[in-house]
């Protein structure tokens, strides 16, 4: 596995795949990689010749008061794991590699983003969408693999693609979930041991919305109601609990066709998300 810091160097590296007619999956992440960040190397690699992997912890998707700082961070650890999953090529760039002045042009999210993580964390998803640009010009992927734990970075970056035509395949791919059914997070390791066990309360809260909801239920209200009360048992603030079609995100007034119940629970040190999908595209997204 070789691992490139510059920008110069990366894009050089993918355009010679490129030219010896080899095809390239990209996994970006921020690092502090786990089981989730790992199935996404899997896929990519059932799917191309070469893998490449981003970490980059970007400052542009950091609130003022969000966790950049304290975000956590373990290269050796990750190099570790990248080589053993089968990266072909690890791109760390330092942040004055990848924004090594301020920028002249930077994207905005129309859509999509007045709702979930959007709604609570203004910006955010402007800071994404700017760095999946930029890193799609440097690795210059044939396909590209998010997790649906973000389903809501999904539906954006699927936007982005679509607006500008960008020729890249996006692949969402299913949550993975520690036994108990906390969806892996870089961020769990900051809950304390009790929140640790309550946490297991955002899974089955969405598991008993999806139940419901196969047994016929069509109320989104009701639905959200389930979902709060499993919520309310926590520690945690709730964020937010939505029902939503997607990747559009708008709220329905039934629940005729597919939906994400999303959720999001601050906890003392760390902010937990997770959803999962009902009725039509649980079967598409595997989840
Ligand atoms: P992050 O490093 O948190 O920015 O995540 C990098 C990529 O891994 C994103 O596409 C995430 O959606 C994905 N990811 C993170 N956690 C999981 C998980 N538990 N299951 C599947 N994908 C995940």
């Amino acid at each position: 596995m070789r691992i490139i810091t510059t920008i110069k160097e990366m894009q050089h590296e993918a355009k010679t795949m490129i030219r010896e007619g080899k095809t390239i999956g990209f996994v970006p992440t921020m690092g502090y990689l786990h089981e989730g960040h790992m199935s996404l190397v899997q896929k990519a690699r059932e799917k191309n010749d070469c893998v490449i992997m981003s970490v980059f912890v970007n400052p542009l998707q950091f609130g003022p008061d969000e966790d950049f700082d304290r975000y956590p961070r373990d290269l050796k650890r990750d190099e570790l794991l990248a080589r053993k999953a089968g990266v072909d090529v690890l791109f760390y760039p330092h942040v004055d590699e990848m924004y090594p002045k301020e920028l002249t042009t930077m994207l905005t999210v129309n859509k999509r983003v007045d709702t979930l993580c959007g709604e609570s964390r203004p910006g955010h998803f402007d800071g994404v969408a700017t760095v999946v640009m930029k890193l799609f010009q440097i690795v210059l992927p044939d396909k590209a693999y998010f997790g649906m734990k973000d389903a809501q970075q999904v539906a954006v970056i699927k936007g982005l693609v679509d607006d500008y035509n960008l020729p890249v395949e996006i692949i969402p791919c299913p949550i993975i979930r520690e036994e108990d059914g906390l969806a892996k997070s870089s961020r769990n390791v900051y809950l304390t041991p009790s929140e640790r066990e309550e946490s297991t309360l955002l899974s089955q809260s969405l598991n008993a919305a999806r139940k419901v909801i196969r047994d016929g239920e069509r109320d989104p209200g009701l639905i959200i109601e389930l979902v709060q009360s499993y919520l309310k048992q926590t520690s945690g603030t709730i964020d937010y609990v939505e029902v939503l079609s997607y990747p559009e995100l708008q709220p329905v007034n039934r629940i005729n066709e597919e939906v994400i119940i999303a959720v999001a629970v601050q906890f003392s040190a760390a902010r937990l998300i997770d959803n999962t999908m009902a009725l039509r595209s649980e079967k598409a997204i595997g989840v």
